[in-house]
């Protein structure tokens, strides 16, 4: 459970098409970094598998059935959002835990799946604590919990690391790259830093004004760029 397919995917705002035409197939647990340069298109493709944004023409396909008019609910991915999204009169526990309680899940499930999702994130010690009294890091991860307690075939992250400082970028995404690894679900990952791609993916999607540029693993985009946008974008160092 948690493969992804576009097909031949379009996004128009009016008469602008920015997505020209996306075929990709992601397969259960692998974890796909979207990468390009700031308006190519990464958002707007993370949003339309989550179902934030209609897919103009193309199809969407979550473990092989049709879900392209499925609103974002009947889909079964969560999205990450970034940690100033966290309501701020509300304890940890009670911020993980909220999604299932407006859906009306009983209590008992909510403290067990918070209580696993703090163990995974190492939020135990801080589940009684307020947003404010955190640090950048145990909110990101909090924010992160959010998703985890509703049990996702798939997270969809976009930049969720942007706002932090670099230091703590280097330790968030070595964290997500152990949260992939326990717990084996499809993650995609959009970011604008070539090597938050390279560390993180499995396969990265290389995109060029909205469209594939290039698919492969990390090694096979450095060592065979398919052309020279793929290969100045991904050789260049920051
Ligand atoms: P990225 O995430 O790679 O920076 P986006 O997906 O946010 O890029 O944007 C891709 C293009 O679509 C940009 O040219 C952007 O201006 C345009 N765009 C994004 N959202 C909208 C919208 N709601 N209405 C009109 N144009 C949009
Ligand atoms: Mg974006």
């Amino acid at each position: 459970m948690g493969s992804i397919e576009l097909k031949s995917v379009e996004k128009w705002f009016g008469s602008a098409q920015v997505i020209k035409g996306v075929d990709l197939k992601i397969e259960e647990g692998e974890f796909i970094v979207f990468v390009g340069p700031s308006g190519c298109g990464k958002s707007t493709l993370l949003r339309m598998i989550g179902g934030l944004e209609d897919i103009s023409r193309g199809s969407l396909l979550i473990n092989d059935s049709d879900v392209t008019d499925h609103p974002p609910s009947k889909r079964g991915l969560t999205m990450v959002f970034q940690s100033y999204a966290l309501y701020p009169h509300l304890t940890v526990a009670e911020n993980m835990g909220f999604s299932l309680k407006v859906a009306g899940v009983p209590k008992a499930y909510i403290a067990e799946q918070v209580n696993r999702a703090a163990e995974v994130l190492k939020l135990g010690p801080f589940l009684e604590r307020r947003p404010k009294d955190l640090s950048g890091g145990q909110r990101q991860r909090v924010a992160i919990g959010r998703s985890i307690v509703r049990d996702p075939t798939a997270f969809l992250f976009d930049e969720p690391l942007s706002n932090l400082d670099a230091a703590l970028r280097v330790e968030m995404r070595y964290e997500i790259a152990k949260l992939h690894q326990s717990l084996k679900r499809t993650m995609i990952y959009v970011t604008h830093d070539q090597v938050e791609a390279m560390t993180l993916a499995d396969r990265i999607v290389v995109l060029e004004y909205g469209k594939i540029a290039q698919v492969g693993t990390p090694r096979e985009l450095y060592e065979r760029p398919a052309n020279l946008f793929v290969a100045q974008f991904i050789g260049s160092p920051k």
